[in-house]
């Protein structure tokens, strides 16, 4: 598919001799599940470097509450899990790839338990949960909803031991660094250093998602799409950039943070009402809460069009007193935070934008079309989600891809000579015409038009208007070389913008996660494939 956006190869202004350059084996973009996994395999063959552009602790990862889906429970099996995932997927899900992670599921769970992860026990036995889209207990979490946290707690514990790791907080990528499709490191940004050349023999990316292109999302700040961007400069293979998730419910009030409210209290009785206290989603679904997500936030726009309100109720009044506030401590204290009583008051909820499920393309040995650059997490697309992510299967994911790509990029560097290249990074001396801009002004009207025109329900003429809108503001934002990273990321931010409108508009069908109200149909004729970019040369491909 044609993009009409070229952005210029780099964004950082390059003036070689006076920057510092560093060398390591392997360098991992992104400090969440799949990146310090990747760390962890990496480190049995070769020294590492992870860079993360603000704080360790700032990650999708860290904020997961729901939990990790393993099929360990009694009557479970693999191959359930396997049907579950693909029926989500909507028949874009890589087969293969999905058989190869769920079945790894168990053994992640065995390994993490051995590493010291403190999951939810109920006399000695794995407390399993069930979400949207899972039809039995299935879901492993950790002190009710934090289960994110507890799981990096445990990897960086686990990483503490490590002495081939090193960690660089505060250290933004700006770009890959290739030459003739192969990656040799890449411009970082490190806050207290400025401007540094990282050579690598082997490169993983592993940034995450970009939520934050929404006006309204659960995703930290960190999440900007900056990976996306970086390797589609680089001439990556971005896949099914159509796909965004909305997670169903996130607290809505003004002043709070959108805090996601897990589809495990759904799943454990909380029932969605309107404003009258209508159960409205068995109207909708006749698995009212527990339909799949998609199907849940849809319903909740459309009731919500229909009622002129502005959002519906999370209703947990009939679980038993001091339930609650037990089983999900994180969800009753922020509520508490707003003199919301979980045990007798509703909450008020609406959905946002929540997970990516396209990306860069990897295959099953989380490899990318540019040699030497591996993917993996939320920022890759392995098939594994197809149009449409089964709950709690991303940190299974990003566990066992980030497991792969650090194998493969650890093994292939013990291998391979020093990466340092005369690469022709000449001195950029052009500046843009253009006067000094309101980057916090482009970024806010940029996250209401993703919100407003490429949210839950597309059509063309919506769509249309969102891709010319983000042409005018690339017009005079993307040819300025900016000296602060949040000028970097605002280009990133539009440059993965528009991809996912240009892939909306061209998807003219409705699947998954993408639902075009203008093709309401699923046309598995025509549609059932992918569609591709690659910066200069762009298609269709079949799923
Ligand atoms: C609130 C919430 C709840 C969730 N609950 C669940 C759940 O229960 N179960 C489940 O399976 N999934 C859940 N998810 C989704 C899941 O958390 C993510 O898909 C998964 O954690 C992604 O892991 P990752 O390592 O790929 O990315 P992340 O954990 O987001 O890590 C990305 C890393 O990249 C860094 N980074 C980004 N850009 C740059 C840059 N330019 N330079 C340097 N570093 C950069 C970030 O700082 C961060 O360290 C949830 C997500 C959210 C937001």
């Amino acid at each position: 598919m044609k993009t009409h956006i070229e952005p210029r190869r780099y964004l950082t202004r390059f003036d070689l001799p006076y920057f510092p350059h560093v060398v390591t084996d392997v360098l991992i973009l992104g400090a969440g599940a799949a990146g310090l996994r990747a760390a962890i395999e990496a480190a049995k063959y070769a020294n590492v470097l992870v860079v993360t552009k603000d704080a360790l602790s700032e990650s999708n990862s860290e904020y997961a509450q729901g939990g990790i889906a393993a099929a360990i429970g009694p009557g479970d099996q693999p191959r359930l899990h396997v049907d579950d995932t693909l029926t989500v997927g909507a028949g874009l899900c890589n087969e293969q790839v999905v058989r190869m992670v769920v079945e790894e599921g168990p053994r992640v769970i065995d390994e993490l338990i051995g590493w010291g992860a403190e999951f939810d026990r109920e006399r000695g036995k794995l407390l399993l949960a069930r979400e949207g889209g899972h039809p039995r207990q299935r879901i492993v979490h950790a002190r009710g909803d934090a289960t994110g946290a507890e799981l990096m707690r445990t990897i960086r514990h686990r990483i503490s031991d490590e002495h081939r790791i090193r960690i660089a907080e505060n250290a933004f990528a700006v770009d890959l660094l290739t030459q003739n499709r192969s990656c040799y490191g890449a411009v970082i940004y490190d806050r207290a250093y400025g401007t540094m050349i990282v050579w690598a023999k082997y490169t993983i990316l592993a940034t995450g998602g970009l939520g934050q292109l929404y006006r309204e999302t659960t995703n930290p700040a960190v999440a900007t799409g900056d990976g996306l961007a970086l390797a589609y400069r680089a001439e990556a293979r971005l896949t099914d950039m159509e796909f965004v998730q909305f997670h169903p419910t996130t607290l809505y009030v003004a002043g709070a943070s959108r805090s996601l409210i897990s589809e495990a209290v759904r799943g454990e009785g909380g029932v969605l009402r309107d404003g009258d206290g209508d159960r409205f989603m068995l109207q909708y679904h006749p698995d009212a809460e527990l339909a799949p997500r998609d199907v849940v936030s849809r319903s909740i726009l459309q009731h919500v069009k229909k009622t002129g309100d502005t959002n519906v109720y999370l209703d947990l009044t009939a679980m038993p007193p001091g339930y609650v506030a037990k089983r999900f401590p994180g969800l009753a204290q922020i509520c508490r935070n707003f003199d919301i009583d979980v045990a007798s008051d509703m909450i008020p909820v609406r959905p946002s934008a929540h997970y990516m499920v396209g990306g860069v393309e990897a295959d099953m040995q989380a490899r990318t079309n540019i040699d030497r650059l591996c993917a993996c997490g939320e920022a890759a697309c392995t098939g594994l989600h197809g149009a449409n992510r089964l709950g709690s299967n991303s940190l299974l994911e990003a566990l066992v891809f980030g497991r792969i790509a650090g194998w493969t990029a650890g093994e292939a560097s013990a291998k391979s000579q020093p990466s340092i290249l005369p690469l022709s990074l000449s001195p950029t001396t052009d500046s843009s015409q253009h006067r000094e801009i309101d980057l916090a002004d482009v970024e806010n009207s940029l996250r209401s038009l993703m919100w407003r025109q490429v949210g839950i329900e597309r059509d063309s003429s919506g769509l249309q208007r969102a891709s010319d809108r983000i042409d005018f503001w690339c017009s005079y934002t993307m040819d300025k070389y900016f000296s602060t990273t949040r000028g970097c990321q605002v280009q990133n931010m539009l440059t993965v913008a528009k991809l996912a409108v240009l892939a909306a508009l061209g998807r003219q069908e409705s699947r998954g996660v993408h639902v075009r109200v203008d093709f309401p149909e699923t046309d598995d004729a025509r549609w059932r494939k992918h569609i591709t970019f690659q910066r200069g040369n762009s298609d269709e491909t079949a799923g």
